[in-house]
């Protein structure tokens, strides 16, 4: 399935900003037109949840997230940025593992099981993606996401088909 990245991003970004009123959302949209990427929509949909579910979980005081998407010729990329508790440097490597939580008695009050990021990594990297984060403790976080962008010619061709 080829979906339309821009579309799904802005999808998403405004059912947060009507989920979570208290919060302030930015969306920097630099693609010109439709960015289409070979993945099956929800998946990628699933995705943006779980990065947009955590910077808001761990938002701490500053109730703002930055959502970003650009492209390259080959690539799409996708930027969820919190300016909340951040990531120490010796937990950064483990957020990505199955069942890891940073701090289990401090988080235990916001619910889940550790295994959100691992999910959003298979299925990118499943998608011949990847997914990447960068974060200062106390200062906040940010996760890329990149995809390789379908050629826009077989979509064309395939919705004529289907005419
Ligand atoms: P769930 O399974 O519901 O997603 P979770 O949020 O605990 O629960 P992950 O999404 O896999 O699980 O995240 C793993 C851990 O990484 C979290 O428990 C948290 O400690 C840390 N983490 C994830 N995103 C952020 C973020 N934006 N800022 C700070 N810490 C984060």
């Amino acid at each position: 399935e080829v979906a339309d990245v821009r579309e799904i991003v802005s999808q998403v970004y405004n059912n947060f900003k009507m989920i979570k009123p208290d919060f302030v959302f930015l969306l920097d949209d630099d693609l010109k037109g439709r960015t289409p990427v070979k993945i099956y929509r929800n998946h990628l949909e699933q995705v943006l949840i779980i990065l947009m579910d955590n910077a808001v979980k761990y938002s701490k005081n500053r109730k703002e997230v930055h959502l970003s998407v650009s492209r390259d010729q080959r690539y799409v990329n996708i930027a969820i940025q919190d300016f909340g508790e951040g990531i120490s440097k010796e937990n950064i490597q483990k957020v990505f593992d199955r069942f890891y939580r940073v701090d289990k008695a401090r988080s235990r009050g916001k619910g889940g099981n550790g295994l959100g990021l691992s999910i959003a990594q298979r299925l990118i990297e499943g998608y011949h993606g990847q997914i990447t984060v960068e974060s200062v403790i106390e200062r906040g976080s940010v996760f890329r996401i990149s995809l390789p962008i379908a050629k826009e010619d077989t979509v064309k061709k395939n919705d004529s088909l289907e005419k």
